[in-house]
């Protein structure tokens, strides 16, 4: 049989992964969300056919796993709220929210209990997400599965066996669909200046990543082989990423995720 899914929260990150989890095979009748409204639940139950409660601590009564998916300005007041209920089952806690140490929400709730924290990103929403997940030691084998069943609906899951590393995710996977969402402007206004229609830039600049990241996860080679691969000597390509060698790209990108893992840890 299923586990039993609870999503504490029902907004944007819970909805994406109960889609995903339902896209993927997972019993609707296994899944339940809430929210303190149920003007809120009402369409996540029309859409997604879950069962819903606006009470916290009944819905998690019968949990195998607890998904906290409200925002962290609150979790500690959920978490109090819900406390003897979650003692008194001792489900896996997996929390999405950003910053909030497994400890911390460990002792929110009681404390002694199988604790996943995850790092995951907005492309989650479109089934395209990467998510970096730490796992504190009472977690069992059985229970890791699991979670990784449960994040890999809304795509990559990657494991880090040390909570602070999840910092570097956040660099790494977190926070970068803004570089990269930087990046088609910038492509979109420089096309722009070379005379293109600005849509069509970004038309052909979004395509293109899209291409290049799925060219780059199907081969064996290393990014660097295949970005050889389109320099001819001499040639259009090469003088682009001359340009972008020279201006120090390689810097930058190590100076703004260092600050961007930096603000992760004065956070958490
Ligand atoms: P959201 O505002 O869309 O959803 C929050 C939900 O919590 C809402 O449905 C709200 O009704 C519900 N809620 C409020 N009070 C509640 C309570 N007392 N009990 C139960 N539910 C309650 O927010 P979101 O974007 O889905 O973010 C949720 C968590 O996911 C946050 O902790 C955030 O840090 C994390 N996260 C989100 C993203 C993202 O892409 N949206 C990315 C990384 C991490």
């Amino acid at each position: 049989m299923a586990s039993q899914v609870t999503f504490i929260g029902a907004g944007n990150m819970a909805s994406a992964i109960i889609g995903g989890m339902i896209d993927s095979g997972y019993p609707r009748e296994a899944i339940t969300a809430t929210s303190p409204s149920d003007d809120m639940l009402a369409p996540v139950r029309e859409k997604l056919g879950i069962h819903t409660e606006t009470d916290n601590a009944a819905a998690v009564a019968n949990a195998d796993v607890v998904v906290l998916a409200v925002k962290p300005q609150i979790m500690h007041d959920v978490c109090s709220a819900m406390r003897d209920a979650v003692q008194a089952r001792k489900p896996l806690i997996l929390s999405v929210a950003a910053g909030l140490p497994a400890e911390t929400l460990e002792s929110w709730l009681g404390g002694e209990l199988a604790v996943v924290r995850c790092m995951p990103n907005t492309p989650s929403l479109v089934g395209a997400g990467a998510a970096g997940l730490y796992a504190n030691p009472r977690v069992s084998e059985a229970q890791r599965r699991l979670a990784t069943e449960l994040l890999e609906a809304v795509g990559l899951v990657e494991w880090v066996e040390e909570e602070a590393l999840l910092e570097a995710v956040t660099a790494v996977s977190g926070s970068a669909p803004a570089y990269f969402f930087l990046m088609f402007e910038a492509m979109e206004e420089a096309g722009a200046r070379l005379g293109l229609p600005a849509d069509t830039a970004r038309r052909l600049a979004m395509q293109t990543a899209f291409g290049a990241a799925r060219m780059a996860m199907a081969s064996d080679k290393p990014p660097g082989e295949l970005k050889r691969n389109v320099m001819s000597p001499g040639g259009t390509t090469e003088r682009a990423i001359e340009h972008l060698e020279d201006a120090g790209l390689r810097d930058i990108m190590q100076q703004a995720m260092t600050a961007c893992a930096e603000r992760a840890r004065e956070m958490a």
